[in-house]
């Protein structure tokens, strides 16, 4: 049986109780000083470096709260020694661009001419459906309205747009349009649901796309963004 009265309050001193209430006070405002010198704005996204720096962060921070006999002061001396790492390697990597690259990771072209660029197929960095549904938080309808898009180090996506009259044919992103037709019956454009490759028809008995050689097809479309 499982022992509720043990899991929660085994060992239980109502005098610890109020030195945990000011133990998290001084924490929690540690923590907001450490943050605040690290020099950071926000943070809504995270390079995998910072992510590392916040775990490093967590243990220190949290544990002193709650834990009678580690004294504030040793996570102290853990911030102060995070935030020198952090400071010095952040400087190594503003004057090497190799270091840099290694601690954030490179920005990674994902679409180049309104079609995925399949360069990175086999990365393994970004997920195709994770990508679509970012793509369609920007309000994106078809990949033929863009001329080109960029996954940032901190895993948001820049996006360049091509101009209304520009606009091309291209792979739809919303469920409603991105289903698989049949080529040989369905009337074109159609688009390479793997790498958004526009074909206007098909002529000899290969459906296999001249890009990617999958020979799954969508309707393309060329609606203008609204
Ligand atoms: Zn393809």
């Amino acid at each position: 049986m499982v022992d509720i009265q043990k899991i929660f309050a085994e060992g239980v001193e109502s005098s610890f109780l109020v030195e945990i209430g000011a133990r998290t006070i001084i924490m929690f405002i540690l923590i907001l000083i450490i943050l605040r010198l690290s020099g950071r704005r926000g943070v809504r996204q995270l390079t995998l470096f910072e992510v590392a720096i916040i775990i490093s962060l967590g243990s220190a921070a949290g544990d002193p709260m709650f834990q009678e006999e580690i004294p504030i002061f040793h996570s102290i001396v853990v911030f102060i020694c995070v935030i020198f790492v952090y400071k010095l390697v952040t400087w190594i990597a503003s004057r090497s661009e190799n270091i840099a690259h290694l601690l954030e990771g490179k920005v990674l072209p994902v679409v180049k001419d309104g079609v995925f660029d399949i360069k990175h197929e086999n990365d393994n960095t970004f997920s195709r459906m994770e990508f679509f549904s970012e793509l369609r938080n920007l309000n994106i309808e078809h990949l033929g309205q863009v001329k080109e898009g960029i996954l940032e180090v901190d895993g948001t996506l820049s996006v360049l747009f091509y101009a209304d009259s520009d606009v091309r044919y291209g792979l739809p992103l919303f469920p409603s349009s991105f289903k698989k037709v049949d080529v040989f019956s369905a009337e074109g454009p159609f688009a390479c649901m793997y790498c958004g490759h526009v074909v206007f028809s098909f002529e000899n008995d290969s459906k296999a796309c001249p890009r990617c050689n999958k020979t799954q097809w969508s309707k393309a479309l060329n609606s203008k963004r609204v």
